[in-house]
């Protein structure tokens, strides 16, 4: 089962700008900036309470956010739905039809293990799992 949403993702080009403008429109400051390498995105994250917003900018012409951007112009670029058992739910979902882009979890921003889910198997969204790592595996 999918349970919350942890988080939204929001593709933009530049962070220094989108950090200024969304902790004017939250109403907080982002608490933390990180770089995923493998990604090739910095991400900042701003907790709103129930789910957290997360902001991507691309690090190279190459990253994924690079070419949405591209494609689509910024903005909405995937929803995060936190699960208990990551392995357990791709499992479920590959199972039910589900195109997975991963076949096995990855290491995403915040601590978290992820996957995604192609948006051309849920109506046009790039839907992420995510599993909070244990305490002994955080960065
Ligand atoms: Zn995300």
């Amino acid at each position: 089962m999918l349970r919350h949403i942890e988080h939204i993702g929001i593709a933009v080009k530049d962070l220094h700008k989108a950090n200024a403008l969304y902790q004017v429109l939250l109403g907080c400051e982002p608490y933390k900036e990180e770089l995923v390498e493998t990604e090739q995105v910095v991400t900042s994250f701003f907790s709103t309470g129930e789910g957290k917003v997360e902001l991507l900018m691309a690090t190279s012409p190459e990253s994924p956010i690079a070419r949405f951007i591209e494609k689509r112009g910024e903005g909405l670029h995937h929803i995060a739905f936190d699960v208990a058992n990551i392995h357990l739910e791709m499992e479920r979902l590959r199972a039910a039809g589900f195109q997975l882009l991963q076949s096995e979890p990855k290491r995403g921003a915040d601590n978290k293990l992820v996957c995604f889910i192609h948006p051309r198997s849920a109506n046009g969204v790039l839907v992420e799992l995510c599993q909070e790592l244990p305490e002994d595996d955080r960065l």
